[in-house]
């Protein structure tokens, strides 16, 4: 029976019986039927196992041998499927070292710069983060595969559900994102154990060092937009604040909202 209305799960189990019952209506024998599915299968299977082997060779190239060593990082970065987060056609690049457009002009990070934040963030399995800039959903997997509760926030609705489809194929079904302005924070669930920014602010946003715990971290890139950009690490204290320069970078612009 076809199940046309059911689409979560494997996408491939329902593409296959689609494809199944339409050759046994076009007359294919059962044996044939069964030939082509076999085929295609394998087909499948093939071009998963590719994607795994670069997955594997970008983590020991572009993370391990560049110095990230926290296991948690490693194996999350080990366990989700990048080519899932960015468009179709750039899929054969996923696994290069480079940050890739995914639409309205906004670019999913480099593996290794994902890879260097949630490292830096220093945080436990079961913590709750705030992720600024959700994008494709890509570093929210990674956080959540990491065993975070996590809470993003996008301002491009369009792409806020293309992450929400994004992380429900890929099984990462406890990220919540919602759309809005990041400058704002998720008051509702704050305080937070550590946040993370991937678009960035001219300056640290206020409500957002509020929004984080005594000892929280919060890792962001500051600086002019499309300039030079400085990624920083925040700790909060009970009083104030620490802060601490950590690389030069280049991150898409934290836009403001227009003025209602
Ligand atoms: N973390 C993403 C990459 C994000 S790119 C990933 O893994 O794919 C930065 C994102 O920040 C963009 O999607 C952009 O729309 C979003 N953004 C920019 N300004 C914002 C704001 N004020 N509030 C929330 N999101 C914002």
């Amino acid at each position: 029976m076809i199940r046309h209305s059911i689409k979560r799960g494997n996408p491939l189990t329902w593409v296959l019986d689609l494809i199944g019952e339409t050759c046994l209506r076009a007359g294919f024998s059962s044996l044939k039927t069964l030939f082509i599915l076999f085929s295609l299968l394998n087909m499948g299977v093939a071009y998963t196992q590719d994607f795994d082997e670069r997955r594997e060779q970008m983590v020991a190239s572009q993370i391990k041998d560049r110095g990230i060593y926290s296991r948690s990082v490693l194996r999350a970065m080990r366990m989700v499927p990048r080519h899932e987060f960015v468009p179709t056609h750039l899929r054969k690049l996923a696994y290069e070292d480079r940050p890739l457009p995914i639409g309205h002009s906004q670019t999913i990070s480099q593996p290794y710069i994902v890879a260097y934040m949630s490292e830096a963030l220093k945080v436990e399995p079961g913590d709750k983060i705030l992720e600024i800039g959700t994008g494709s959903g890509y570093q929210a997997a990674v956080l959540a595969q990491m065993g975070l509760e996590v809470f993003s926030i996008e301002i491009i609705p369009e792409l806020a559900a293309q992450a929400r489809e994004n992380l429900l194929r890929t099984g990462y079904l406890k990220v919540n994102v919602r759309c809005g302005d990041g400058y704002e924070g998720w008051p509702e669930e704050a305080p937070f154990d550590a946040i993370i920014l991937t678009a960035a602010p001219e300056a640290i946003p206020p409500k957002l060092i509020e929004q984080l715990k005594p000892g929280g971290i919060m890792v962001l890139p500051v600086g002019p937009v499309h300039r030079l950009q400085y990624l920083k690490r925040i700790e909060k204290k009970e009083e104030g604040y620490t802060q601490s320069t950590l690389l030069p970078v280049r991150f898409v612009p934290m836009v403001k909202p227009p003025r209602p």
